[in-house]
């Protein structure tokens, strides 16, 4: 096949043909045009997550994948007299455990199963005996099984007990409607390439203003610190450091496209009619998934391996390789799975088309 593969994971994803051809022009990071990206994509992205400046949000863009933007807010908006409590329940909760103990910041962890949901009742009895928690980080969708946490109830608990909620909402931002302000989410943070559909190349914290003041001089990084990075751009327009320029300009053609298709709205529906067409197709050839219904997502599905010697993963991934369609191993602690995302350039057919290459795959290993 000579046509460019098509990605079934959670990013990078394929993008559109016009999102590639936005990079095509070499561009300074003083360039009008480049400027202008900036500010249009900083706006933008305020009004997706439902808020604006005059609301009292701010948007930081942050070179990097979307670890640098999650590590930017914990390394930063964490006092020294602060303490964290990290609800984690997967690969990406562990990540910010990791980024706490590295940067030294007091912090606790309370652990949910991999294949269960971090509780709003199970939080607020913990913030209920523990008092000297100020900060509360969770994700939304989690990429290591494709579960959604309530971050709506669990906002509603952090709100009640008045401490600041950091949301890594990396792999549903763009693809699921949603609204800061409503979730009490002071932090949230997603990436370039992930549901808005654009090229690696930088993620980005939406940030409550009062609380982003507070961080000032208090990050443990100079390339990281969420600060001065929205002192920069608010006093410049431009960024501290060489900036991601030709992801930039993909992004603002990536945001159009958004818009194009009807919005967040549009967008979560199409995702959820490819999740459909692939549970049912999966279903069909008698694969199981992994997390019960209520609490999967519309981001990705976590498939057990079949029942059967005959399979091989990596056969199994490369063969559909060979056909142009890239899935995903699995990151799960205690099954054999892989996965499949349903963002991205990806529509129903293309779903389908994937669904006949994995029944071809599946007869030659004589399943
Ligand atoms: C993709 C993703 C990230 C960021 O991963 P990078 O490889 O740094 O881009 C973080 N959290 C979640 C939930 C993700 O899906």
């Amino acid at each position: 096949m000579s046509h460019s593969p098509l990605l079934f994971t959670p990013g990078p994803l394929s993008t559109s043909a016009t999102v590639k051809e936005a990079m095509l022009k070499d561009m300074g990071s003083r360039d009008f045009a480049f400027m202008n990206a900036v500010k249009e994509i900083r706006s933008g992205l305020l009004a997706l997550a439902n808020v604006s400046k005059d609301k009292g949000y701010e948007c930081v863009i942050m070179q990097g994948s979307g670890t640098f933007g999650v590590e930017s807010v914990i390394s930063s908006v964490i006092g020294e007299k602060d303490k964290l409590l990290v609800l984690a329940n997967g690969a990406y909760g562990e990540r910010i455990v990791k980024m706490a103990k590295i940067h030294r910041l007091n912090h606790e962890v309370v652990r949910f199963d991999e294949d269960a949901v971090v509780t709003p009742e199970s939080v607020e009895k913990y913030l209920a005996a523990h008092s000297d928690i100020t900060h509360v980080a969770c994700i939304h969708s989690e990429t290591t099984t494709g579960l959604f946490n309530p971050i709506a109830a669990i906002g509603d608990v952090c709100k009640k007990y008045r401490k600041v909620f950091i949301v890594d909402a990396m792999s549903s931002f763009g693809g699921v409607v949603m609204d800061m302000a409503a979730m009490n989410i002071d932090f949230l943070v997603s990436s370039s390439n992930k549901c808005i559909e654009g090229v690696p190349g930088f993620a980005f914290a939406l940030c409550k203003r009062s609380e982003l003041e507070k961080a000032k001089g208090q990050a443990r990084s100079l390339s990281l610190d969420l600060y001065d990075q929205w002192a920069g751009l608010e006093a410049s327009g431009q960024f501290r450091f060489t900036p991601p320029t030709l992801s930039i300009m993909a992004f603002q053609q990536a945001m159009k496209e958004l818009e194009h298709e009807g919005g967040v709205a549009a967008r979560e529906k199409r995702y959820k009619t490819n999740k459909k067409t692939l549970d049912e197709g999966m279903h069909r050839m008698g694969f199981r998934q992994y997390l019960v219904p209520e609490i999967q997502g519309h981001i990705i599905t976590s498939f057990l391996y079949p029942d059967s010697s005959n399979f091989r993963f990596n056969e199994f991934y490369s063969k559909l390789n060979d056909r142009g369609f890239v899935i995903y191993p699995g990151k799960l602690s205690k099954a054999d799975a892989f996965r499949i995302g349903n963002i991205g350039q990806i529509f129903p057919e293309d779903v389908k088309a994937l669904l006949e290459a994995i029944a071809i795959v599946m007869k030659e290993f004589e399943i």
